[in-house]
């Protein structure tokens, strides 16, 4: 599957019924069923061709003009619709572009990838994200903590699962989400560790295999050799599965 990027939308030629369009702006998907038009949208973000009609579209979609009622014209005439409304299976959430380590290897910039700066997500912010995606879209099944290195977030972790605490309280959510972190596991609290072993986190932690080879390419921030923090954190806190 090639994903087509096109300014604010990326692309994805479905089956023969209907493409996907996603506005990254409003985190929304339309599906794109008129088949002069998924021509027209396939020139454009496969081939840069100038299309008037689909031009005004975007314009439309990026301008919030273009309206996505039930009963719009759009929907009606099976041209385009908005397409919000289906599980997400897993939502996952970049909250910081700073990672304590300096692996030799890095590919991600140390977790800042293409970012300007070096930035945690706020509680703010992240609550807003997570209720934008609770009120657009059916239901969320797993959350999964990503960064840069997430548990230097672990009160936005904890945020995150209160969050879903009370969406099941009021009676938003039925059930938890699933919840899942990427982590380099060098520090961890015990508060983290006790979040973590209490919603059962799906943990994934990378490692360079034997003591002697993890110690040539991984280091902290001032370039010390971390394996042992490692060992004291992990060890006998996880069933390793
Ligand atoms: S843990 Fe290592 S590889 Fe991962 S982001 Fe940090 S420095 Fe890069």
């Amino acid at each position: 599957m090639n994903m087509l990027a096109h300014k604010n939308f990326l692309y994805l030629k479905g089956n023969d019924n209907a493409d996907i369009l996603f506005h990254i702006n409003t985190s929304s998907f339309y599906r794109i069923y008129d088949p002069v038009f998924m021509r027209g949208f396939r020139a454009v973000f496969e081939n840069n061709v100038e299309d008037e009609n689909v031009f005004k579209k975007l314009e439309e979609i990026n301008n919030k003009d273009f309206s996505c009622l039930v009963n719009c014209t759009h929907c009606k005439e099976r041209i385009i619709s908005k397409a919000n409304n289906f599980t997400i299976h897993k939502l996952a959430l970049v909250l910081t572009s700073k990672c304590n380590l300096r692996c030799k290897y890095c590919y991600a910039n140390y977790g800042m990838y293409d970012y300007d700066e070096e930035t945690d997500i706020s509680e703010d912010i992240l609550v807003d994200g997570l209720n934008y995606f609770m009120d657009n879209f059916k239901d969320i099944e797993n959350i999964q903590f990503f960064g840069g290195e997430p548990s230097l977030c672990w009160k936005q972790i904890k945020r995150t699962v209160e969050f879903f605490k009370y969406q099941i309280k009021s009676g938003r959510k039925k059930e938890m989400p699933g919840f899942g972190i990427v982590t380099n596991g060098v520090c961890l609290n015990d508060e983290l560790i006790e979040i973590m072993r209490k919603y059962n986190f799906q943990i994934t932690i990378s490692l360079d295999g034997p003591e002697e080879i993890n110690n040539e390419l991984r280091f902290d921030v001032n370039k010390k050799v971390n394996i042992r923090l490692f060992e004291r954190t992990i060890r006998g806190s996880f069933k390793v599965g």
